[in-house]
């Protein structure tokens, strides 16, 4: 079944579910993750510049033997080093994945470009308009970083991916107000940290109950991690994820079969993520 897609503010699609080739794979050889990923199904690729593998993910694309257009690659800008653009980083990036563009271009942390974020953002309107890249988007972008960057934007990010789950939802309210009133997609990262990162939280008893109902609903198994994937999904949130194994791959691209959590399901979560501020990483200024 083929994947379904989200409708971004510039007219294209990506892909609702991403194998991420950071954290736990960071700075490793990534060939063979990649290569059961998009084996089992996945389309959409999520790497940046910082993960220092963009060359193994490469040679997992150009093994893979998919068409350039039946993959969906993002990458994302790292601090620039003197003398830099966006585009020439891109230009990089693209020799070391071995394709002519990307789909997703975005900047991976604001505070590493200080107080050049706005000429940033004008780069990387420049990287797309010389077609190295479909899309522009950002990521541990707040609030403000989104204000200041939309005052010279002629191209509005298409996504901002934040660290996204339950315990955190709340928090993102004043992103998600600058998201809605853009057409910015959120996207996540981290989405399954309540499940082990996070593990002992008040959470845990509302995962597990709602796993055991959608399993009876279904007819067949529904794991924990499906249930907060499905949580994000129908907030019409993108997910990244990972996994080092077959079976959890072929799990999360599933996830799209799991019946529907319902209204009061989703508000349960909601309220239950909120009673425990936690944050995982620190990729925000
Ligand atoms: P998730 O929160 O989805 O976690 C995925 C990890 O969870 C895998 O390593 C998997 O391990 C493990 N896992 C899944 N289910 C369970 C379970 N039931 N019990 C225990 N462990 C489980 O995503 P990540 O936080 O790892 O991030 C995914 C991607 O997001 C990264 O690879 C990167 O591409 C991106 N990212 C972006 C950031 C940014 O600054 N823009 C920051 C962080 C991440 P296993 O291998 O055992 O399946």
């Amino acid at each position: 079944m083929p994947v379904s897609t989200l409708a971004l503010n510039d007219g294209t699609q990506v892909p609702w579910i991403a194998f991420g080739t950071g954290t736990a794979l960071y700075g490793k050889d990534v060939e063979q993750a990649v290569t059961v990923a998009i084996e089992n199904g996945f389309t959409h690729l999520d790497g940046a510049q910082m993960y220092k593998n963009e060359a193994s993910s490469g040679a997992a694309i150009a093994a893979s033997g998919k068409l350039r257009s039946e993959l969906y690659i993002t990458t994302k800008l790292q601090a620039l080093q003197p003398g830099a653009t966006p585009k020439s980083a891109l230009e990089e990036s693209l020799k070391k994945l071995g394709v002519d563009y990307v789909d997703m271009y975005l900047v991976h942390i604001p505070k590493q470009h200080g107080s050049k974020l706005k000429e940033v953002w004008k780069g990387m309107e420049e990287a797309k308009s010389a077609g190295l890249t479909k899309s522009i988007g950002v990521s541990n972008f707040t609030a403000d970083h989104l204000n200041e960057i939309l005052e010279v934007a002629t191209i509005p990010p298409a996504i901002n991916q934040v660290e996204a789950h339950p315990y955190v939802w709340k928090a993102l309210g004043p992103n998600l107000a600058v998201h809605k009133e853009h057409n910015i997609v959120t996207s996540s990262y981290a989405g399954l940290s309540p499940l082990f990162r996070g593990k002992g939280g008040p959470l845990d008893p509302v995962t597990e109950q709602i796993r055991a109902r959608l399993e009876i609903t279904r007819g067949s198994p529904v794991s924990e991690g499906q249930v907060l994937n499905k949580w994000l999904k129908q907030k019409g949130v993108l997910v990244v994820t990972t996994s080092s194994k077959a079976e959890r791959i072929r799990e999360y691209l599933d996830t799209e079969n799991v019946p529907d959590l319902t209204a009061e399901e989703i508000d349960l979560i909601d309220a239950t993520g909120a009673k425990l501020h936690k944050r995982f990483f620190v990729c925000r200024s």
